[in-house]
């Protein structure tokens, strides 16, 4: 085998994700283009709101959260329990941070909450670890790369871009060309919905919904089946020349291979679950 890159499910090369954060109650509008669109994204809450029984009105619901979490184009991940600036707290504090918003989390929704947001956006050795030491798998950051690169480090997992920029970058994306050699792409886009209501621009959004939706070759995920996808097709088990591929996982896969050294010979093969395959 020459060469074999990851593609998403049905053998797309491009996948997108949002992540919106805070957990307020103008995620609501945004889950219902959501479902209008069929399109995916991860809602990042606070928990120390709903401390002693409270359910401020400008925050989510516990019942709207967990209505959230069941609809299955969403994630529910954790923002910090009261949103603090990491970077200047001790590893103990940040720790019990996470995971008190962890528990608060899994007992809203009754799912297990793995995913992540960076309170304000930094992140240092400190907070990494403390992420790790609560399971966390993935941790989203707010330093945008205005590229569409798979993240090297779930725990600093930089977006693509600010919604602001979205319109921009989302044509970026669908001209940039990898279909033949190139590694797989993601667009990340991340925000607040109250910046919709802010700035009146729901329209931005929804633009980018139908634009992206018209196209056929992007998966559209949550941060965490990214992180699931990409990180069980590292268990692929290969023969010594590359041609015959064991599949250990639950995921049907699939990659763009290249049998032999011929330009344009790749193709798009499935590798599926529990299965071994011969290219
Ligand atoms: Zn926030």
């Amino acid at each position: 085998m020459y060469s074999f890159n990851l593609r998403f499910p049905n053998g797309k090369s491009r996948a997108m994700t949002f992540s919106y954060d805070d957990g307020i109650p103008a995620d609501l509008r945004l889950v219902e283009l959501l479902n209008k669109y069929g399109v995916k994204c991860t809602f990042n809450i606070n928990t120390a709101f709903y401390d002693n029984g409270k359910e401020p009105d400008n925050r989510l619901k516990k019942s709207q959260i967990k209505e959230i979490a069941e609809n299955p184009l969403c994630e529910i991940a954790c923002h910090g329990h009261t949103h603090p600036y990491y970077n200047a707290l001790p590893m103990a504090t940040v720790t019990n941070d996470i995971i008190v918003n962890r528990k608060n989390s899994e007992a809203i929704t009754d799912k297990i909450v793995r995913g992540f947001a960076y309170p304000y956006g930094p992140f240092n050795e400190t907070s990494e670890a403390a992420l790790k030491a609560a399971n966390i798998v993935y941790a989203r950051t707010t330093k945008s790369t205005k590229a569409f690169d798979l993240p090297e480090n779930w725990l600093q997992w930089h977006p693509t871009c600010h919604h602001r920029d979205c319109l921009e970058l989302f044509d970026e994306f669908i001209l940039s060309d990898n279909k033949k050699w190139h590694a797989p792409k993601l667009m990340y886009v991340w925000g607040h919905t109250y910046e919709f209501d802010n700035n009146n621009n729901w329209e931005l959004i929804e633009e980018l919904l139908e634009k992206a939706t018209k196209e056929e070759d992007i998966w559209f995920a949550t941060n965490m089946e990214i992180v699931e996808y990409v990180e069980a097709f590292k268990e692929l088990v290969f023969s010594a020349d590359g041609n015959t591929i064991y599949n250990p996982t639950r995921f049907d896969f699939w990659a763009l291979c290249n049998a032999n050294w011929q330009p344009g010979s790749g193709r798009i093969i499935k590798i599926p679950a529990g299965e071994v395959t011969r290219v």
